[in-house]
Protein backbone atom coordinates (compact mmCIF):
# COMPACT_ATOMS: atom_id res chain seq x y z
CA UNK A 1 0.00 0.00 0.00
CA UNK A 2 1.08 3.40 -0.89
CA UNK A 3 1.60 5.38 2.61
CA UNK A 4 3.27 8.54 1.25
CA UNK A 5 3.97 10.81 -1.64
CA UNK A 6 6.95 8.56 -3.34
CA UNK A 7 8.30 10.43 -6.18
CA UNK A 8 11.91 8.07 -5.97
CA UNK A 9 13.20 7.50 -9.22
CA UNK A 10 10.60 9.86 -11.15
CA UNK A 11 10.50 12.34 -13.88
CA UNK A 12 7.83 15.38 -13.42
CA UNK A 13 8.14 18.32 -15.83
CA UNK A 14 6.49 21.41 -14.95
CA UNK A 15 5.57 24.55 -17.24
CA UNK A 16 5.97 27.90 -15.88
CA UNK A 17 8.29 26.66 -13.32
CA UNK A 18 10.43 30.01 -13.01
CA UNK A 19 8.10 31.64 -11.02
CA UNK A 20 5.14 31.24 -8.13
CA UNK A 21 2.87 28.18 -8.25
CA UNK A 22 5.07 26.53 -10.93
CA UNK A 23 8.81 27.16 -8.49
CA UNK A 24 6.69 26.28 -5.66
CA UNK A 25 5.57 22.88 -7.34
CA UNK A 26 9.16 22.29 -8.05
CA UNK A 27 10.56 23.03 -4.45
CA UNK A 28 7.72 20.36 -3.16
CA UNK A 29 8.41 17.68 -5.46
CA UNK A 30 12.67 18.03 -4.44
CA UNK A 31 11.49 18.15 -1.19
CA UNK A 32 9.47 14.54 -1.82
CA UNK A 33 12.02 12.60 -3.36
CA UNK A 34 11.67 13.05 -7.21
CA UNK A 35 14.51 11.76 -8.97
CA UNK A 36 14.40 14.20 -12.18
CA UNK A 37 12.46 17.80 -12.85
CA UNK A 38 12.55 19.35 -16.22
CA UNK A 39 11.17 23.05 -15.61
CA UNK A 40 10.59 24.79 -18.40
CA UNK A 41 9.60 28.89 -18.69
CA UNK A 42 9.90 31.58 -21.08
CA UNK A 43 11.88 33.46 -18.22
CA UNK A 44 15.55 31.54 -18.56
CA UNK A 45 16.96 33.63 -15.94
CA UNK A 46 14.29 32.71 -13.40
CA UNK A 47 15.41 29.20 -14.15
CA UNK A 48 18.54 29.35 -13.36
CA UNK A 49 17.78 31.18 -9.94
CA UNK A 50 16.29 28.15 -8.39
CA UNK A 51 18.31 25.78 -5.98
CA UNK A 52 17.14 22.13 -6.60
CA UNK A 53 19.05 19.05 -5.07
CA UNK A 54 17.56 16.66 -7.87
CA UNK A 55 18.60 15.85 -11.69
CA UNK A 56 17.49 19.28 -13.44
CA UNK A 57 16.99 20.01 -17.31
CA UNK A 58 16.18 24.36 -17.29
CA UNK A 59 14.51 24.52 -20.77
CA UNK A 60 13.58 28.44 -21.68
CA UNK A 61 11.11 28.83 -24.56
CA UNK A 62 7.17 29.88 -25.06
CA UNK A 63 4.56 27.22 -24.25
CA UNK A 64 2.46 28.29 -27.02
CA UNK A 65 5.36 27.55 -29.55
CA UNK A 66 5.09 24.37 -31.10
CA UNK A 67 8.77 24.44 -31.39
CA UNK A 68 9.49 24.32 -28.17
CA UNK A 69 7.85 20.96 -27.69
CA UNK A 70 9.23 19.31 -31.14
CA UNK A 71 12.48 20.80 -31.04
CA UNK A 72 13.55 22.17 -27.37
CA UNK A 73 12.01 18.98 -25.81
CA UNK A 74 12.94 16.56 -28.49
CA UNK A 75 15.88 14.70 -26.59
CA UNK A 76 13.98 15.10 -22.94
CA UNK A 77 13.45 11.97 -22.24
CA UNK A 78 10.61 9.96 -20.39
CA UNK A 79 7.95 11.51 -17.85
CA UNK A 80 5.98 10.11 -15.08
CA UNK A 81 4.61 13.42 -13.86
CA UNK A 82 3.65 16.75 -15.65
CA UNK A 83 2.14 20.35 -14.60
CA UNK A 84 1.05 22.09 -16.82
CA UNK A 85 1.07 25.11 -15.75
CA UNK A 86 2.42 28.61 -17.30
CA UNK A 87 -0.61 31.07 -18.03
CA UNK A 88 -0.55 34.83 -18.25
CA UNK A 89 -3.37 37.40 -16.90
CA UNK A 90 -5.28 40.20 -18.89
CA UNK A 91 -8.35 41.86 -18.23
CA UNK A 92 -10.48 43.74 -20.20
CA UNK A 93 -14.16 44.59 -20.73
CA UNK A 94 -15.58 42.66 -23.69
CA UNK A 95 -16.78 45.96 -25.29
CA UNK A 96 -13.62 47.12 -24.97
CA UNK A 97 -11.99 43.90 -26.12
CA UNK A 98 -9.05 43.93 -28.45
CA UNK A 99 -8.55 40.60 -30.91
CA UNK A 100 -4.77 40.41 -29.84
CA UNK A 101 -4.95 40.67 -26.38
CA UNK A 102 -7.18 37.96 -26.55
CA UNK A 103 -5.57 35.76 -28.95
CA UNK A 104 -2.20 36.62 -27.18
CA UNK A 105 -3.72 34.98 -23.55
CA UNK A 106 -5.14 32.25 -25.62
CA UNK A 107 -2.30 31.37 -27.14
CA UNK A 108 -0.31 30.71 -23.72
CA UNK A 109 -3.32 29.53 -21.61
CA UNK A 110 -4.96 27.21 -23.97
CA UNK A 111 -2.95 26.59 -27.11
CA UNK A 112 0.12 26.55 -24.34
CA UNK A 113 -1.76 23.61 -22.36
CA UNK A 114 -3.25 21.84 -25.30
CA UNK A 115 0.20 21.55 -26.51
CA UNK A 116 1.94 20.28 -22.99
CA UNK A 117 -0.81 17.84 -23.25
CA UNK A 118 0.02 15.87 -26.50
CA UNK A 119 3.77 16.42 -25.69
CA UNK A 120 3.00 14.30 -22.14
CA UNK A 121 0.45 11.99 -23.02
CA UNK A 122 2.39 10.89 -26.09
CA UNK A 123 5.63 10.63 -23.44
CA UNK A 124 3.26 8.47 -21.04
CA UNK A 125 2.23 5.96 -23.48
CA UNK A 126 3.41 2.30 -22.77
CA UNK A 127 4.19 3.86 -19.02
CA UNK A 128 1.37 5.61 -17.29
CA UNK A 129 1.51 8.66 -15.37
CA UNK A 130 0.17 12.01 -13.73
CA UNK A 131 -0.79 15.13 -14.84
CA UNK A 132 -2.01 18.38 -13.59
CA UNK A 133 -3.27 20.93 -15.35
CA UNK A 134 -3.39 24.87 -13.93
CA UNK A 135 -7.11 26.28 -14.56
CA UNK A 136 -8.58 28.56 -12.00
CA UNK A 137 -11.66 29.39 -10.38
CA UNK A 138 -12.55 32.01 -13.00
CA UNK A 139 -13.46 29.03 -14.79
CA UNK A 140 -16.61 29.08 -13.00
CA UNK A 141 -16.85 32.54 -11.42
CA UNK A 142 -18.18 35.10 -13.60
CA UNK A 143 -16.63 38.56 -12.94
CA UNK A 144 -16.73 41.47 -14.82
CA UNK A 145 -13.25 42.18 -17.16
CA UNK A 146 -12.04 38.15 -17.36
CA UNK A 147 -13.55 37.67 -20.66
CA UNK A 148 -10.61 35.85 -22.15
CA UNK A 149 -8.83 34.60 -18.54
CA UNK A 150 -12.35 32.87 -17.45
CA UNK A 151 -13.05 31.56 -20.72
CA UNK A 152 -9.07 30.26 -21.64
CA UNK A 153 -9.48 28.51 -17.98
CA UNK A 154 -13.19 27.16 -18.54
CA UNK A 155 -11.65 25.64 -21.93
CA UNK A 156 -8.50 23.97 -19.83
CA UNK A 157 -10.74 22.31 -17.19
CA UNK A 158 -12.36 21.01 -20.27
CA UNK A 159 -9.99 19.91 -22.13
CA UNK A 160 -8.45 17.94 -18.80
CA UNK A 161 -11.59 16.19 -18.98
CA UNK A 162 -11.52 14.47 -22.34
CA UNK A 163 -7.61 14.19 -21.96
CA UNK A 164 -8.74 12.33 -18.76
CA UNK A 165 -10.56 10.36 -21.14
CA UNK A 166 -8.29 9.19 -23.91
CA UNK A 167 -5.36 8.94 -21.09
CA UNK A 168 -7.20 6.46 -19.21
CA UNK A 169 -6.68 3.34 -21.00
CA UNK A 170 -3.27 4.00 -20.72
CA UNK A 171 -2.75 4.40 -17.62
CA UNK A 172 -2.40 8.16 -18.00
CA UNK A 173 -4.09 10.89 -15.28
CA UNK A 174 -5.49 14.15 -16.15
CA UNK A 175 -6.78 16.24 -13.38
CA UNK A 176 -7.31 19.96 -12.91
CA UNK A 177 -6.23 22.17 -10.02
CA UNK A 178 -8.25 25.55 -9.73
CA UNK A 179 -7.15 28.10 -7.42
CA UNK A 180 -8.64 31.18 -6.30
CA UNK A 181 -6.34 33.96 -5.51
CA UNK A 182 -2.99 32.42 -4.71
CA UNK A 183 0.29 35.46 -3.55
CA UNK A 184 2.37 34.69 -6.44
CA UNK A 185 4.37 37.55 -8.91
CA UNK A 186 1.27 37.36 -11.61
CA UNK A 187 -0.39 39.98 -9.54
CA UNK A 188 2.21 42.61 -10.02
CA UNK A 189 1.21 44.05 -13.28
CA UNK A 190 -2.20 43.83 -12.55
CA UNK A 191 -3.67 47.82 -12.55
CA UNK A 192 -5.92 47.73 -9.84
CA UNK A 193 -3.89 45.45 -7.65
CA UNK A 194 -0.87 48.13 -8.14
CA UNK A 195 -3.82 50.69 -7.25
CA UNK A 196 -4.60 48.72 -3.97
CA UNK A 197 -0.89 48.99 -2.89
CA UNK A 198 -0.13 52.15 -3.18
CA UNK A 199 -3.61 52.65 -1.33
CA UNK A 200 -2.60 49.90 1.59
CA UNK A 201 0.83 50.42 1.97
CA UNK A 202 2.31 47.24 0.88
CA UNK A 203 2.28 44.22 -1.21
CA UNK A 204 1.28 42.24 1.82
CA UNK A 205 -1.03 44.56 3.20
CA UNK A 206 -2.70 44.88 -0.98
CA UNK A 207 -2.88 40.78 -0.88
CA UNK A 208 -4.44 40.62 2.78
CA UNK A 209 -7.11 42.92 1.68
CA UNK A 210 -7.87 41.03 -1.43
CA UNK A 211 -8.09 37.85 0.58
CA UNK A 212 -10.78 39.71 3.06
CA UNK A 213 -12.88 41.17 0.42
CA UNK A 214 -12.89 38.24 -2.29
CA UNK A 215 -13.17 34.66 -0.18
CA UNK A 216 -15.01 33.46 2.23
CA UNK A 217 -12.68 31.84 4.41
CA UNK A 218 -11.14 35.71 4.06
CA UNK A 219 -7.24 34.90 2.92
CA UNK A 220 -5.70 34.29 -0.40
CA UNK A 221 -3.45 31.10 -0.88
CA UNK A 222 0.39 30.62 -0.83
CA UNK A 223 2.12 29.11 -3.33
CA UNK A 224 3.91 26.17 -1.21
CA UNK A 225 -0.22 25.47 -0.16
CA UNK A 226 -1.47 24.97 -4.15
CA UNK A 227 1.98 22.78 -4.72
CA UNK A 228 1.46 20.26 -2.05
CA UNK A 229 -2.25 20.41 -3.43
CA UNK A 230 -0.61 19.71 -6.51
CA UNK A 231 1.68 16.95 -5.02
CA UNK A 232 -1.43 15.00 -3.98
CA UNK A 233 -2.82 15.13 -7.60
CA UNK A 234 0.01 14.07 -9.22
CA UNK A 235 1.05 11.42 -6.57
CA UNK A 236 -0.14 7.74 -6.30
CA UNK A 237 -2.44 8.88 -2.96
CA UNK A 238 -4.45 10.40 -5.74
CA UNK A 239 -4.66 7.30 -8.05
CA UNK A 240 -8.27 6.54 -8.12
CA UNK A 241 -8.71 10.62 -9.39
CA UNK A 242 -8.83 11.21 -13.14
CA UNK A 243 -10.70 14.32 -14.99
CA UNK A 244 -11.22 15.81 -11.35
CA UNK A 245 -11.35 19.52 -10.46
CA UNK A 246 -9.61 20.37 -7.41
CA UNK A 247 -10.96 23.97 -6.13
CA UNK A 248 -9.01 25.65 -3.65
CA UNK A 249 -10.37 29.06 -3.65
CA UNK A 250 -11.24 29.79 0.52
CA UNK A 251 -14.94 29.47 -1.10
CA UNK A 252 -14.26 31.98 -3.80
CA UNK A 253 -16.06 30.22 -6.29
CA UNK A 254 -19.23 29.04 -3.53
P1 LIG B 1 3.52 33.62 -12.03
O1 LIG B 1 3.44 34.81 -12.89
O2 LIG B 1 4.23 33.71 -10.72
O3 LIG B 1 4.14 32.37 -12.83
C1 LIG B 1 3.79 32.12 -14.16
C2 LIG B 1 5.03 31.63 -14.88
O4 LIG B 1 4.65 31.29 -16.22
C3 LIG B 1 6.13 32.70 -14.99
O5 LIG B 1 7.37 32.17 -14.58
C4 LIG B 1 6.13 33.06 -16.46
O6 LIG B 1 7.41 33.45 -16.95
C5 LIG B 1 5.66 31.76 -17.09
N1 LIG B 1 5.10 31.96 -18.42
C6 LIG B 1 4.18 32.89 -18.79
N2 LIG B 1 3.92 32.77 -20.10
C7 LIG B 1 4.71 31.75 -20.56
C8 LIG B 1 4.87 31.16 -21.82
N3 LIG B 1 4.22 31.60 -22.91
N4 LIG B 1 5.74 30.12 -21.93
C9 LIG B 1 6.44 29.68 -20.87
N5 LIG B 1 6.32 30.22 -19.64
C10 LIG B 1 5.46 31.24 -19.49
O7 LIG B 1 2.01 33.18 -11.79
P2 LIG B 1 1.31 32.00 -10.97
O8 LIG B 1 0.27 32.63 -10.14
O9 LIG B 1 2.29 31.08 -10.38
O10 LIG B 1 0.55 31.30 -12.18
C11 LIG B 1 0.68 29.91 -12.49
C12 LIG B 1 -0.66 29.45 -13.03
O11 LIG B 1 -1.63 29.56 -11.98
C13 LIG B 1 -1.21 30.24 -14.21
O12 LIG B 1 -1.75 29.34 -15.16
C14 LIG B 1 -2.29 31.08 -13.58
O13 LIG B 1 -3.31 31.43 -14.50
C15 LIG B 1 -2.81 30.13 -12.51
N6 LIG B 1 -3.56 30.76 -11.42
C16 LIG B 1 -2.99 31.70 -10.62
C17 LIG B 1 -3.75 32.29 -9.62
C18 LIG B 1 -3.19 33.36 -8.72
O14 LIG B 1 -3.97 34.05 -8.02
N7 LIG B 1 -1.89 33.53 -8.64
C19 LIG B 1 -5.07 31.89 -9.43
C20 LIG B 1 -5.62 30.90 -10.25
C21 LIG B 1 -4.84 30.34 -11.25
Amino acid sequence: MTTDFDFTGKTALITGAASGIGAATAQWLDAHGIGRLILVDMDRPGLDALALGCDVLRVGGDVADSALWSIGLRDSGSIDCALLNAGVSDGFAIVDGDLARWRKLMAVNLDGVFLGLRHSLRAMRGRGGSVVVTASASAFKAEPGTSAYAASKAAVVQLAKVAAREGAEHGIRVNAIAPGGVDTPIWDDVPFFTDMVAKAGSREAAIAELGRMATPLGRYATADEIAGQIGFLLSDLSANMTGAVLRSDGGYSL
